[in-house]
């Protein structure tokens, strides 16, 4: 007997240490899995009272119907006649001044002549995963003055999830031959296909939303890396050059430095060339700078997407090696999403110049100046 107490005793502690392992495992897995699902948790908006009709993209191309790329579509239309504009925010969901702009936008505004269409979250499954071994918080909040809300940082592309897998090499619709991941691209994947992957089919749906609605200006809100050469820039399809030429000359004028790059023709897929060249609408895209997108960042943080602060890029940008200034102080978001709403503001009052029958009256539009000096809080919905 007295053999078989010391095994007895050792197999004890070896399962009390499995035992504790295991727990230890499930409880990260635990931990990390629900942080990972939070991811899915949708994003709450508060559209303002001069909302005519939300409705979703497969409203426009019913296939969407039921999957992750089913996005909302916020419509405000005026009494009087007018031109149509799309604004598409969350094309890439880790550009978060171009989600907000469409956010602020639509919790705001009312439409009293022509209408305004709003998709905020383009790529809507962009939103409900992250971009591996970035290190990017999931969430950045903004304080308003009813409480802070939370707004989910995503990933350039289609979460795998919803769309795998990835080919070695992916031609897009309109021919382009690019890296296979960029299947999951949004603004590689214009005008899109009918019957092709989750990416291609949100695609086609926001290019027929285009055709239906007959829209007449259709406006795509980026960010871009410090070190990008096309960045605090319009980028316009040659159907809009005069138009983008009257804007950024109005924001020039504004004090607001802005260049014009004319979309190459030979780079297809993009919302700025597929979209002039598959419908009949003026095709623009808008960029600003975001330092959380470079790849000369520090620490991803919550604090780099929202104050934009970063001693790497203010570094590069003494060196000389930046396409904008950026100094100690960084560039906020407020100051990014300022730009856009500049840029929109511009674009609009461009398009009644152009075309009088074009013209859009929106009221309580968030002036871009206030945004910059006040911060974005002040036009954000307190949360419920
Ligand atoms: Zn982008």
């Amino acid at each position: 007997m007295s053999i078989f107490i010391p095994i007895k005793a050792k197999i004890k502690k070896h399962h009390v240490i499995a035992l504790g392992l295991f727990g230890l495992t499930a409880t990260l897995c635990w931990l990390t899995g629900s942080q990972f699902l939070s991811m899915h948790q949708k994003d709450t908006f508060y559209p303002s009272a001069g909302l005519t009709i939300q409705t979703k993209l497969s409203e426009y191309f019913p296939q969407l119907a039921d999957t992750p790329g089913d996005t909302d579509v916020y419509c405000f239309k005026g009494e009087e006649e007018g031109g149509n504009l799309l604004i598409l925010g969350g094309t890439h969901p880790n550009e978060p001044a171009g989600f907000i702009t469409a956010v602020l936008l639509l919790e705001n505004i009312n439409v009293s002549r022509g209408t305004v269409f709003i998709v905020p979250q383009a790529n809507l499954s962009g939103f409900t995963h992250d971009d591996p071994f970035e290190g990017n918080p999931q969430k950045f909040s903004i304080e308003t003055p009813g409480g802070t809300r939370w707004f989910r940082f995503g990933s350039r592309l289609t979460n795998p999830i919803h769309q795998w897998p990835d080919p070695t090499l992916f031609t897009n619709a309109a021919g382009q031959a690019l890296s296979g991941a960029e299947v999951r691209n949004l603004n590689r994947s214009y005008p899109g296909k009918e019957k092709g992957h989750l990416t291609e089919k949100i695609a086609f749906g926001i290019v027929q939303l285009i055709i239906k609605e007959e829209i007449d200006l259709s406006l795509d809100l980026h960010e871009a890396a410090p070190e990008y050469p096309v960045v605090n820039a319009i980028v316009f399809h040659e159907n809009s050059a005069e138009l983008a030429a009257i804007a950024s000359m109005e924001l020039q004028m504004e004090g607001m430095d802005i260049r014009m790059e004319a979309s190459p023709p030979s780079l297809r897929g993009l919302s700025h060339r597929e979209w002039g060249d598959f419908t009949k609408t003026m095709a623009i895209l808008l960029e600003t700078t975001n330092a959380s997108h470079g790849r000369l960042k520090g620490k991803p943080s919550e604090a780099l997407i929202v104050e934009g602060k970063d001693p790497n890029y203010a570094k590069a940008s003494r060196l000389g090696l930046l396409f904008v200034p950026y100094s100690e102080d960084g560039i906020p978001i407020k100051e990014r999403v300022a730009r856009h709403l500049a840029a929109v503001h511009a674009l609009v009052s461009g398009l009644r110049e152009l075309n009088p029958d074009l013209a859009i009256d929106i009221g309580n539009f968030p002036p871009a100046q206030t945004v910059n000096e006040r911060g974005i809080g002040l036009y954000l919905h307190s949360p419920k």
